[in-house]
């Protein structure tokens, strides 16, 4: 059972593939307010367990907790509800739609309101509380003078940002970010680490960050854990985990890790 404290708990979680154990027995902590890295060679396995967490994807065995409730049989919506927040890797909305529009649109998921996006441009006009949510999640991420802006202008380093936003906008306990510095490069990826530190301190959920950028996660996240063919190969403090021989051996080859 997850400890006072703890956000996410999974525990020996198996996941196989026709025949290939892309899990197996995976056990994994993130404490509230934490930034906990998971990282891994390609095929490692990452990806099958955040979907296990986000329940995309159901584990053969072992169990995901969240504030130690077995979450484990509840769906991709329920545990959104209970406070898994995620973003994308690329934004999935629609491009000529504004940065506040798609966050009003993860306002309207987070209360079950039905009425769809679409109304957003037609009859269901959003609220003026809607559009202060809207706003003080714009604000907090630095987006305030983008609100009006289509998507489809904004920098990718932007895009990221409003991607936070969304999830934001469903008040996580647990963000879970799916390598969010794709495509960005080193000062959008500083402007966005620096501030999702600032978000989190003012709001205070936990990060299950997934990630290749190794100078990322050595200075974004606090833990990580290590996959390697399904298994944990190492877990513990990031810097300890990066300097570990096991780890530079299976991720990193002869690649020089930034201290
Ligand atoms: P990457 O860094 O390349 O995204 P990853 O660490 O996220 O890799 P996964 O995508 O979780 O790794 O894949 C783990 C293993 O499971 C791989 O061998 C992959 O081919 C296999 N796998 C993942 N999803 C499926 C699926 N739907 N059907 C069959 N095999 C799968």
């Amino acid at each position: 059972m997850g400890s006072a404290g703890t956000v996410l708990e999974a525990t020996g979680v198996t996941k196989r593939f026709a025949g290939i154990v892309a899990l197996d027995d995976v056990s994994l902590r993130v404490d509230t307010g934490e930034r906990v890295g998971l990282i891994g060679p390609n095929g490692a396995g990452k990806t099958t367990f955040f979907n296990c967490v986000l329940g995309l994807l159901r584990p053969d065995r072992g169990q995901v907790l969240l504030e130690g409730r077995d979450i484990s049989g509840l769906p991709v919506h329920a545990r959104a509800r209970l406070g898994i927040g995620r973003t994308f890797q690329r934004i999935e909305l629609f491009s000529e739609s504004t940065v506040r529009e798609h966050l009003l649109i993860a306002e309207r998921t987070r209360r079950g309101d039905g009425r769809l996006w679409k109304d957003l441009v037609g009859r269901g006009r959003p609220r003026p509380d809607e559009i202060a949510r809207c706003d003080e999640v714009l604000g907090l991420l630095g987006l305030a003078d983008l609100a009006d802006e289509p998507i489809e202008r904004l920098s990718l380093g932007k895009g990221r940002l409003v991607e936070v936003g969304r999830a934001l906008m469903t008040d996580p306990k647990l963000l879970l970010l799916d390598e969010p510095s794709s495509g960005l490069d080193r000062e959008e990826t500083a402007v966005l680490a620096r501030t999702l530190q600032e978000v989190q301190a003012t709001h205070g959920f936990a990060i299950l960050l997934v990630e290749h950028d190794v100078e990322l996660v050595s200075s974004f996240t606090e833990r990580s854990y290590v996959l390697d063919f399904g298994c944990l190969i190492a877990a513990g403090p990031t810097a300890e985990v990066m300097a570990s021989d096991e780890v530079r051996t299976a991720y990193f080859g002869d690649v020089e890790v930034a201290s």
